[in-house]
């Protein structure tokens, strides 16, 4: 018998990693073999941490993670989402969605992307209830005006961030 490994990809920013991010990973790792946190590559976005710094601190958070069988790898790209999951011989893209105002965008990327790579589909995850609010964005902007946001970034992710504020 021929096995093949279901890979996914999870695309996105994630500057920074929230436990938003952290929730769809272990939602969706019962449904794949292995999933690809796919760090995309904007600096013309002015995120707060470059994209190696984004990748490293995912690694580091990872392991607290338990997603069972399924593996997990980070890995970073620049250019069409599609495109990278193909190259990766990924057969989906793994979205999360929180609120009706996250479907409108990621109904028209899905189905751009399924234009682009018919041969990709896009599952779409529910958010943690808990978690439904939580935005890289907000994480941001709260922690920046001095706001609390322990319980909905990681640790260490938190500890990045103030060390990136004192500089
Ligand atoms: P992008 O800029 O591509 O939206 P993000 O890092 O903001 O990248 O998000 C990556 C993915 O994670 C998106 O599918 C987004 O909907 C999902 N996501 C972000 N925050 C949460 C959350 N709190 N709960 C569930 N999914 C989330």
């Amino acid at each position: 018998m021929i096995t093949t490994v279901k890979r996914a990809i999870f695309p996105g920013s994630f500057d920074p990693l929230t436990h938003g991010h952290l929730d769809i990973i272990k939602r969706s790792s019962p449904i794949f073999d292995e999933i690809v946190v796919a760090v995309l590559n904007n600096a013309d976005k002015h995120p707060m941490f470059s994209v190696e710094e984004r990748c490293e601190m995912i690694s580091e958070v990872l392991p607290t993670v338990d997603t069972g069988e399924c593996r997990i790898l980070v890995d970073s790209f620049s250019g069409l989402t599609a495109d990278f999951a193909k190259r990766v011989n990924a057969t989906a893209i793994v979205r999360g969605i929180r609120a009706v105002s996250d479907y409108e965008y990621e109904l028209r990327m899905a189905l751009m992307n399924r234009r682009l790579e018919p041969s990709i589909e896009t599952v779409f995850l529910m958010a943690g209830e808990e978690y439904s609010y939580v935005s890289s964005t907000l994480m941001k902007q709260v922690f920046e005006l001095g706001g609390r946001v322990e319980g909905l970034i990681p640790e260490l992710v938190e500890a990045r961030m103030r060390e990136k504020l004192s500089r």
